[in-house]
């Protein structure tokens, strides 16, 4: 889980946010519930999933898996859609996640302890990568939380994140060895590497950082 910089609001739904929430709230106001109600779908949209998936170099923005190998990846209300409708087309409350952390997230959301929001705040000042795994600061109980929810330590992710980790390795030992003139292309890779579009960048920067 990384820091993220929230994009521009896609027109479709600066345009039409008012309108599909009226129809939202009419619709519950016969009596269905907001997963029944046909406007509570129409933020799914392909320019605002790309937006999203823009912001997030099409990473899932908690797990920081590349999800277009494997998924379409999914629209994330951070706020869920269940407990906060009135927040459902509001841009600043939506993410691109894969499927597992959307799954294991479901409607979770506690607002006295709340997931941590990479869009708002920098969740390294709530948790602490050391190798492959995420650990909560002491004392934090939003990244106990957030770990929990999300499992950011399930094992799939863990293993996915020592390969990077040990391939990182492997080109710090390559750099190393090699005479000054050759370095640079192969710290260029590293700086490549480890960067904030690349796959689980917030473990290989801390692997990185613990040997500079
Ligand atoms: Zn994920």
């Amino acid at each position: 889980m990384i820091r993220l910089v929230k994009g521009i609001e896609p027109e479709i739904l600066a345009t039409n946010k008012g309108s599909w929430l009226r129809d939202l709230n009419t619709e519950m106001d016969t009596g269905l519930t907001v997963n029944k109600a046909p406007s509570s779908k129409k933020y799914n949209q392909p320019t605002v999933k790309n937006s999203l998936m823009a912001e997030s170099n099409g990473k899932c923005i908690y797990c920081e898996s590349k999800i277009k190998h494997v998924d379409h990846g999914e629209i994330e209300h951070i706020k869920p859609k269940s407990k906060y409708p009135q927040e459902i087309f509001t841009w600043e409350n939506m993410g691109f996640v894969c499927a597992i952390c959307n799954n294991k997230k479901n409607d979770r959301y506690d607002p006295s302890i709340p997931i941590i929001n990479p869009y708002i705040e920098g969740p390294s000042d709530y948790l602490v990568v050391v190798g492959a795994a995420f650990f909560a600061r002491p004392g934090s109980d939003r990244a106990q939380i957030t770990i929990e929810t999300v499992e950011l330590n399930r094992v799939e992710l863990v293993e996915r994140r020592n390969d990077r980790i040990k391939q990182l390795h492997t080109l710090l030992e390559k750099a190393n060895r090699l005479p000054e003139t050759l370095k640079k292309a192969v710290w260029d890779e590293i700086r490549a590497f480890v960067s904030e579009s690349s796959e689980y960048s917030a473990a290989t920067n801390a692997f990185l950082n613990a040997f500079s």
